[in-house]
């Protein structure tokens, strides 16, 4: 997913249906993080994580004016927005009528993109399936998969194409200008001028291939990238429910269809049509440029001007248009089928239930801004009337991913939904739906929970992201695709300054939009889906009668062309190619590592605290890190739930309800992690830690430190009744989404037969704790579990066993220190325990967990040398190297899996994956296989492709971190700025010939340590298939 900032989180709630290209995310929030390898519960979280800091000084740039023609396109539009202090500009090309939207922001991280309205009338993935192709070469650049190969040669801190209901865009970012004029380029001849091959379609879409390529006579399969990520996305069962939703309450235009491709569909789209779309969707009148940052527009301007638009006609772009959605005059009700998930809940939970309701055009943004509001008052946390309603009688898993307000089509909706409940409940859900708005509207709401959210929406502003542009982009861009106006959606302090007044003004102003749009709407649908244990077999006897209807049309003429294609097409994927045409960096363009405020690590009361001062834009942030080793094991065990309710259950002097109005009030949360820390230095111990995190605007720091104290000394689970709903829905959560990152559950489960302290990962958040959850779950003693979760925060709340990092402003450390001092006279002290536990490793071993899903993950983990080992930044360029040279041509490319890579954590563990992936041994094969590769492919390991690598990793390194997350590395590793510089330049002096002694010492024998895994449907024969024993859990 894409990461939001917080305030325009607020909008997009709703869960968005979008295809990217790039599925698996290449960045995480730390650059150190990365290399850790997130658990899998991080990483979703890690999405969602506010990094970073542009430091923003207030410029106005006057280099252009309203009026004028700058390279073919006349300058409309300048603002000045200071929430955000950015400077506006919207530019029309006068040829050909293409918008372009700059924003001038002093912030280092630019973003640049092209995005066009593309509306399927089927389901054929065609603008899907097109956005794969335009990024397989193009005329300037005709190499196989530029996309790809420039990952590694660019130091974006992004790069991906997307494709969403109703648009495609083509977005990337990065720090670099050399790198940003290179990306730019690339992109817009890949999507003004793509070559669009036949054998690129075959290869991204679909295919008819004889099963074995050399025999004619062989059966024949279907295959292609897209049909396969396709099939993928359709195995998360929250997916198919958001796609069900968009598709059946707009079911009239383009909505109705499934942008990113139906697979029974998918084999119906023909090259000849795609080339046709391309020519009209893709034409620059229906094209829409964004530009964000501190690079120079001008550049840019003279660039699409000369290159693309200039002497391209203008066409009328209405047929791209959408129409607003006919209101129903009668509420309507879907049911649909879903697979029966073997992770999620008992069969007869397995179900989930939504009402969605049409609410206003995206291009009212006033009023979308209010709705969205109202969506938060009616369903955001223990004061809010549905969590009252819906969620406190805890007969569900809690709201599903498609609840909130939904404003990415150009009808918005508002949708509340649950998952994990009895169909006997789904006629409850409606009564108390309807119950709940009628009580809304007599009751109306409180003025100090209005405020609360609007407060929290206030600070959000002031938190800055180092991913701000691209933020900017993915959440102005449905309301752009429409024509609304984006640049005045951007003065959200005026929004919320108009909504207090509407308040002020009208003490029935959110009631009567209640009934207006809730109460009194026709346009209403209940979308049901319960799970049908014939879903897989079902899709497969469609897909083998659609494979049977395809073969029986063919003649000898198209088999044998079927033949050919098969032959021609692995031809191209095994060919050398050139890739001379790319530009790349260069090291004189990398060599200076990003420069990183002081860190200033001082003891206070015994406490060792980490002091970073930095531009926060008023916020101060507070990270406490509580060593937990000496817990015991089943205490241990119980600590991610620990994490999940602490904050939840009020404490011994507020109830839940006060006490979340006034987190809400004065900070940005008050959130609990836990952490698993390896000892980056000998990879043979590790510590365990709770890390509790919150900010607030300055003004509120001594409530922020008070609401810490009182939750730290009061906390309380005595709530029997609410600790059993937040159980459940806990469980319900952490079963979402492991179809959608299968990757790291399948890291996560090899490392875990690696060691203990991947065990321990693994019950801790990876399949096991699924697993250890429901059991534990089933025989609850509620009794015992309030003792224990009190005894854990009795036992690790105290300041000799904590660290803390506190990021703030210069001016406002005196008056943050002076309150931290306060707080800390209020922990208690007790026993040091410094535990680092000795980890013990395993020997060998491999293990399936069973998922009824039509694709696998798997992965391999193997023990080499951590962070601070001097191989550690060969084998991490290696890790690149592999993943670009061979595992990427070889498990997606040649066999179709959707993405494939290798890794190196910090702890040492390298791992290797594949992603929506149709073989399994196969792949675990190409993976065994890598030394052999390496060995007959040595020519490839060349100066230019370990430099390349090197760029992929410096992408991670060099990503830009958020004022309050700047000195984590230090803070949770022990990795100072020094450690990290000298990595660094390590790594930038990485020959060749020590990479390829890297290979000798750590690929050519089998390692004493490791372990496989595969997650995924049940595989005949698999001990003899592989020659080893698995172990199957299900
Ligand atoms: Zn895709």
């Amino acid at each position: 997913m894409i990461s939001k900032s917080k305030w325009l989180n607020l909008a997009v709630r709703g869960r968005r249906i979008l295809y990217p290209r790039l599925a698996i995310p290449n960045k995480s929030a730390s650059s150190f993080r990365d290399a850790t390898g997130a658990t899998p519960s991080e990483a979703e979280k890690s999405s969602n994580i506010q990094v970073s800091a542009p430091q923003v000084i207030p410029q106005r740039d006057s280099k252009y004016a309203e009026g004028k023609v700058y390279h073919g396109f006349k300058c409309e539009r300048i603002e000045y927005v200071s929430d955000f202090e950015l400077t506006s500009y919207t530019l029309r090309h006068e040829g050909t009528g293409t918008e372009l939207w700059h924003i001038h922001r002093n912030d280092p991280n630019n973003v640049f993109s092209i995005n066009f309205r593309t509306t399927p009338f089927d389901s054929t993935g065609l603008p899907h399936i097109l956005e794969h192709l335009a990024l397989c070469g193009s005329k300037n650049y005709p190499v196989r998969d530029p996309f790809f190969k420039m990952l590694n040669r660019s130091v974006a801190t992004f790069m991906n194409a997307m494709t969403g209901p109703d648009y495609t865009l083509y977005p990337f970012s990065t720090m670099n200008e050399v790198d940003f004029r290179n990306l730019q380029r690339i992109y817009l001849d890949a999507v003004f001028r793509p070559n669009l091959k036949y054998l690129d379609f075959l290869q991204e879409g679909w295919r008819l291939e004889n099963k074995d390529l050399k025999d004619r006579k062989s059966e024949l399969v279907i295959k292609g990238v897209v049909y396969n990520e396709m099939k993928g996305a359709f195995s998360e069962n929250s997916q198919v429910f958001g796609q069900n939703l968009l598709n059946n309450v707009l079911p009239d235009h383009t909505y109705g269809h499934i942008s990113g491709g139906n697979p029974l569909e998918i084999p119906k789209l023909t090259h000849t049509d795609l080339v046709e779309f391309h020519k009209k969707y893709y034409h620059p009148s229906n094209a829409r440029i964004f530009s964000y940052g501190s690079f120079d527009l001008s550049k840019t301007l003279e660039l699409v001007d000369k290159e693309y638009l200039s002497g391209t006609p203008c066409i009328d772009n209405s047929y791209s248009q959408i129409p607003p959605q006919p209101r129903w005059t009668q509420p309507r009700n879907v049911h649909i089928s879903s697979r029966l998930d073997n992770m999620g809940a008992a069969y007869d939970r397995q179900n989930q239930i939504a009402i969605a309701l049409l609410m206003s055009d995206i291009t009212n943004i006033q009023e979308s801004f209010e709705l969205n509001v109202l969506s938060e008052l009616l369903i955001r946390g223990p004061n809010s009337a549905f969590y009252k309603s819906l969620i406190e009688p805890n007969f569900s898993g809690g709201y599903n991913q498609s609840t909130g307000y939904s404003a990415d089509t150009k009808d918005t909706s508002f949708i509340v939904g649950l998952q994990d409940l009895r169909v006997e409940d789904f006629k409850k859900f409606g009564e108390l739906f309807d119950q709940t708005i009628h009580k809304a509207i007599e009751e109306g709401f409180q003025h100090q929970h209005v405020e609360s959210i609007l407060n929290n929406l206030e600070l959000s502003l002031k938190h800055q992201s180092p991913h701000f542009g691209n933020s900017l982009l993915f959440n102005t861009t449905a309301l752009w695709n429409h024509d609304g106006d984006v640049v005045s959606s951007l003065r959200v302090s005026e929004m919320i300054a108009s909504l207090r007044k509407n308040l002020r003004n009208d003490k029935t102003y959110f009631q009567d939009k209640i009934k207006k749009y809730l109460a009194n709407n026709t346009h209403r649908l209940t979308l049901t889906m319960s799970p049908d244990e014939s879903y897989e077999e079902k899709f497969k006897v469609a897909e083998s009668e659609m494979l049977k209807q395809k073969v029986k049309a063919l003649n000898k003429e198209t088999m044998k062309q079927i033949y050919n294609d098969g032959l021609k097409l692995e031809e191209s994927q095994k060919a050398a190619e050139n890739t001379d045409a790319l530009p790349c960096l260069t090291l004189k363009d990398v060599s200076d590592p990003p420069k990183w405020p002081k860190l200033n690590v001082e003891t206070v009361q015994n406490v060792s605290t980490q002091i970073c001062t930095v531009p926060t834009n008023e916020i101060t942030y507070v990270k406490c890190l509580f060593n937990i080793t000496g817990l015991s094991q089943a205490e241990t065990t119980l600590v991610p739930l620990f994490c999940s309710v602490i904050n939840e259950m009020g404490t011994s002097k507020y109830n839940f309800r006060e006490f979340d109005k006034m987190i809400l009030s004065k900070t940005g949360g008050i959130d609990f992690k836990f952490n698993v820390v390896e000892n980056v230095q000998d990879a043979q111990s590790y510590q365990l830690s709770v890390m509790m995190t919150t900010y607030a605007l300055d003004k509120n720091v001594p409530d922020m430190f008070g609401l810490c104290q009182e939750l730290l000394q009061n906390f309380t689970f005595a709530d029997s009744d609410r600790l059993q709903m937040l159980i459940e829905n806990y469980i319900s959560n952490i079963s979402v989404g492991v179809a959608s990152s299968g990757h790291l559950y399948a890291m996560v489960g090899a490392t875990s037969l690696v060691s203990d302290a991947g065990k321990l990962r693994s019950v801790l958040a990876g399949v096991d704790h699924i697993e250890f959850m429901k059991t534990f779950a089933q025989e609850l003693n509620m009794a015992n579990l309030q003792e224990t979760l009190k005894k854990i925060g009795q036992k690790i709340f105290n300041k000799s066993n904590m660290r803390v990092a506190i990021n703030c402003s210069e001016p406002y450390l005196p008056s943050a220190l002076n309150h931290y001092n306060k707080f800390l006279e209020t922990i208690p002290a007790l026993e040091k325990k410094d535990v680092q536990r000795k980890i013990q490793f395993f020997d060998p071993s491999c293990q399936q967990y069973l998922m009824n899903i039509p694709v696998n993950y798997c992965g391999k983990a193997f023990l080499a040398v951590p962070y601070l080992h001097q191989d550690h930044p060969t084998l991490r360029v290696l890790a690149k190297f592999i993943s670009a040279k061979y595992l990427l041509p070889v498990v997606r490319e040649q066999n179709g899996a959707y993405g494939a890579g290798a890794k190196i954590n910090s702890d040492g563990i390298f791992c290797f994956y594949s992603y929506r992936d149709p073989h399994s041994t196969k792949t675990l094969d190409a993976f065994e296989q890598t030394y052999e590769w390496l060995g007959s492919n040595a020519d490839k390991i060349n100066q230019q492709a370990v430099f390349e690598a090197k760029l992929g990793v410096l992408q991670q390194l060099d990503s830009p971190i958020a004022p309050g997350n700047i000195g984590i590395d230090n803070f949770l590793y022990k990795v100072s700025p020094e450690m990290f510089v000298n990595y660094r330049t390590r790594l930038l002096n990485i020959t060749v010939d020590e990479l390829k002694c890297a290979i000798e010492t750590y690929f050519k024998n089998p390692p004493k340590h490791y372990g496989k895994c595969i997650l995924g449907p049940a595989i005949e024969d698999l001990d003899t298939q592989t020659g080893h024993k698995w172990k199957i859990s299900s």
